[in-house]
């Protein structure tokens, strides 16, 4: 029977997922991922949770008991860095402490990701993990470079405009296109933790929702890393976090973007570096004229509330389009 790895559904999963999945599978392990986020899952974690964290490291805690009965460990890496000189947020890096009380919890595989030196010690780290399922190190380093490449062509997927769930359908086989883009009214970019926006129950599907109401969506995603560092580099002071960089060059990149009508900024109640960089990206379109809208979410938060802002958001931007073309 192979090794039953689990990973949660959850946090970084919509960045990495298919590289660790490549990764264990070309070792003979089998990845079990944890079920899609439903409010059950969110009540499980809120039980466990400690109060101070914020929503998707509380719907992390609901993937990881998801997965308690059904694996033999559980990939959770200690995520402390994965750019240099950058960090990523401590609750990333405090998350396999955290879940460590829960009953039954299989052993962690929660090798420390910090890149904050050098970007080589993602080969060691991604070697030490290796090393718990194969002794083969010729293995461990062929299954490392297909992970690699699964990883680029994600990336390239989410370049293209696909959203994770979309992006994993095509790698997995299961559908052979990308989906058809239909032609909407106007465009608005939304930006977020990958986290909150991707997942349908934090998000309340969000971006299926914005395009049924007749916007097309952009995000941070579909950059290219270049473009994103090239913008996030105008701020007088860099960001200590990776992912707030990223929403901010995203955000820089689409004020000057004639095609987008609008931001919105999606950020989860208790966290730190959202409100550092939601009120930074608010600053600069409203200094830039750029109709924006800023969502808090967590798991008081009513479905039908944020669905009222988004459309009257919408309502405003295309009033405000109306009005340019005289009409
Ligand atoms: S960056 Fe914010 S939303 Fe993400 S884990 Fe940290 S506190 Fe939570």
């Amino acid at each position: 029977m192979p090794l039953k790895i689990g990973i949660p559904r959850a946090l970084l999963y919509y960045y990495y997922y298919p590289m660790w999945k490549v990764y264990f599978r070309e070792l003979g392990a089998e990845v079990v991922l944890s079920s899609f986020s439903t409010k059950g899952l969110l009540d499980k974690g809120l039980k466990c949770a400690v109060d101070e964290v914020c929503l998707p490291v509380k719907i992390a805690y609901g993937h990881v008991l998801d997965l308690l009965d059904k694996v033999d460990m559980i990939f959770m890496p200690r995520l402390v860095s994965v750019e240099k000189h950058e960090y990523i947020c401590p609750k990333f890096l405090g998350f396999p402490d955290m879940v460590r009380c829960l009953d039954k919890l299989p052993p962690l595989i929660d090798v420390n990701i910090n890149l904050y030196r050098k970007k080589w010690d993602a080969h060691n780290a991604v070697t030490k993990v290796g090393r718990l399922i194969s002794g083969n190190y010729i293995n461990i380093y062929t299954a490392y470079l297909r992970a690699r490449k699964i990883q680029k062509i994600y990336f390239r997927l989410l370049h293209l405009g696909l959203t994770p769930d979309d992006a994993l359908a095509i790698l997995e086989d299961r559908v052979k296109k990308r989906p058809a883009q239909e032609a909407k009214e106007f465009t608005v970019a939304l930006i977020g933790h990958p986290y909150n926006i991707y997942d349908r129950h934090i998000s309340m599907n969000m971006i299926g929702r914005l395009s049924r109401m007749g916007a097309a969506v952009v995000t941070a995603e579909r950059l290219p890393e270049k473009t994103v560092r090239s913008y996030a580099a105008r701020l007088p002071k860099k960001l200590f976090w990776t992912l707030g960089q990223r929403m901010i060059g995203a955000a820089f990149h689409y004020l000057e973007r004639p095609d987008i009508c609008g931001i919105v900024h999606v950020a989860a109640f208790g966290c730190g570096p959202d409100s550092m960089t939601g009120e930074l990206i608010e600053r600069y379109a409203r200094a830039a004229g750029m109709p924006f809208l800023n969502l808090t979410l967590d798991e008081h938060t009513g479905e039908a509330g944020i669905m009222t802002r988004l459309e009257a958001f919408l309502d405003m931007v295309r009033w405000r389009n109306m009005a340019a073309v005289g009409m």
